[in-house]
């Protein structure tokens, strides 16, 4: 894991938080951590959360942080696009490390889905499936729970500000 320190210019890194298909609630869970945020808010820029602000600054990151599956051909191009601009990239959420509750369409025909729910399901670009984001590009970390856990997101940002492993239970996380 590459630390912050020696960065040139002694800037700060770069925070991008990105949603896919999902609900919210994880971002959500970030917005919580207002407080504990104003104080490692000196220690990395805040680039790209649109959730939080409409100022979205683009690549390249230091930390990314993806909810959501992925769920349509725009998803697929972008999540690949993020993962090249980002030194890590870190899944937060069963959305994003699963595929979620919309994966259960991976168990039926989607075009019987659109039919049924859309007056014009011609005009809806979706894909056959809803899945995970490791089944499209690398990830160095999985963060689990519906929503995440706000200690546990706190320490995934502290542990890769100070470049060391998030002290976070095995059974709760994957590594890359
Ligand atoms: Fe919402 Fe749960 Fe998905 Fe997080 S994991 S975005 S809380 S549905």
């Amino acid at each position: 894991m590459t630390t912050s320190a020696g960065r040139p210019g002694g800037s700060r890194p770069r925070l991008g938080v990105f949603k896919f298909a999902s609900c919210d609630g994880c971002q959500l869970t970030l917005l919580d951590c207002e407080d504990e945020l104003l104080g490692i808010a000196g220690e990395l820029e805040i680039a790209h959360f649109p959730e939080a602000s409409s100022d979205v600054a683009p690549g390249p990151y230091d930390l990314a942080l993806v909810e959501g599956s992925v769920s349509t051909p725009e998803h697929l191009t972008r999540v690949r696009r993020i993962r090249a601009e980002s030194r890590h990239l870190v899944t937060i959420g069963a959305c994003a490390t699963a595929g979620g509750v919309q994966a259960l369409r991976n168990y039926a025909d989607v075009t019987d889905y659109l039919a049924t729910v859309y007056a014009r399901p011609d005009y809806i670009e979706t894909l056959a499936t809803s899945t995970p984001i490791a089944d499209h590009v690398p990830v160095d970390f999985e963060l689990r729970g519906c929503p995440i856990d706000r200690g546990q997101l706190l320490e995934v940002i502290t542990a890769f500000l100070a470049g060391r492993k998030p002290g976070i239970p095995n059974h709760s996380v994957c590594f890359s």
